[in-house]
């Protein structure tokens, strides 16, 4: 009877499901948002997983977690951190990358990888919505256009105007007003694109540029994003079938591992290993104010 590994990315907006045979083929891999750190979004991207698998969870030998509500599952053998999952995934979907830009719901992270595919320095913004997803989705409703469609929107623009504001809140603010003054939708838009790649620059500039650069996470959907986050790094990304699942792939390639070693210790937690990297945070003070069921075409082999 074939033994199946699954990875489990309960991410801040999304949560994501892979499960992977013994032989490593990913057998299903699912998205599901529901709702922030939803219990419920896991519990669908889960029944969607089992269909696509035709397994049942008594199938799954091992589970590993990853992402924002890593700690809130259950079933989950191990917890892993989304740095070290999302360059695990990462590299397994395009193994010649060197540099990771992860762009999610909340927090946005790059990762830079040494010639081993291993984490060798990484910065990250999880204290404040600017440069992340939810920036895009704010701004989104602001402008009245759906998240899928905001991308395709803000490259018919023919210029772009600057949105000064960080903060996703004081953002909002200033699109009505530009609105009101009459500016096209379109041009907002490629102004908020254009915010959002010059944050990640930012970022990609601590942890030092390399090439090639992966980039994974809900927001490489955005073809905006990646237009101007491209133009901005003049390089091209690489964005892989499959990219939102990164994370969840890299949990179930760790799964793996242990079921391929063996190891049926119960093992818990491995932020520690995280800690000794070199972590390059962004200083919440410098934003004011501080802020406080798909299925996903991916083909792997471990
Ligand atoms: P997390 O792992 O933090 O839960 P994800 O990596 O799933 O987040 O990314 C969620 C973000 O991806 C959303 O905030 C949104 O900006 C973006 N996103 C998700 N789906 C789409 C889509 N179809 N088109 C454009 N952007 C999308």
């Amino acid at each position: 009877m074939t033994s199946y590994v699954m990875g489990i990315d309960f991410g801040s907006t999304t949560a994501k499901v892979v499960i992977l045979d013994e032989d490593g083929n990913t057998v299903a891999a699912c998205v599901s948002q529901k709702g922030a750190v939803s219990d419920e979004g896991v519990k669908d991207a889960l029944r969607g997983a089992f269909g696509q698998a035709g397994i049942d969870l008594s199938d799954v030998v091992r589970v590993v977690s990853t992402g924002y509500g890593r700690r809130m599952l259950d079933i989950a053998d191990r917890t892993i951190t989304e740095i070290t999952c999302h360059a695990r995934g990462a590299i397994a979907l395009v193994p010649e990358a060197r540099l990771v830009i992860d762009i999610g719901g909340q927090d946005s992270k790059v990762i830079a990888l040494d010639r081993n595919g291993l984490v060798a320095r990484f910065a990250m913004n999880d204290r404040c919505a600017a440069g992340t997803g939810k920036f895009l989705e704010v701004l989104a409703r602001a402008v009245n256009v759906e998240l899928e469609d905001m991308g395709a929107e803000a490259l018919k623009a023919t210029e772009t105007v600057a949105i000064t504001s960080m903060c996703a809140t004081f953002a909002e603010t200033e699109v009505i007003s530009l609105l009101a003054e009459g500016r096209p939708k379109q041009v907002i838009l490629a102004g908020v694109h254009q915010s959002i790649a010059s944050r990640t620059v930012g970022l990609v500039g601590r942890v030092g540029k390399r090439d090639p650069i992966v980039m994974t996470g809900g927001v490489a959907q955005n073809i905006a994003a990646v237009h101007f986050l491209e133009k901005a790094l003049e390089t091209k990304l690489i964005i892989p079938p499959g990219a939102q699942i990164a994370g969840a792939l890299g949990a179930a390639l760790f799964a793996l591992d242990d079921l391929r070693s063996a190891s049926k210790v119960k093992r818990d937690d491995d932020d520690a290993v995280e800690g000794k990297l070199q972590q390059l945070l962004v200083d919440p003070k410098r934003c004011t104010p501080a802020c406080g069921s798909k299925e996903t075409p991916v083909t792997f082999k471990a």
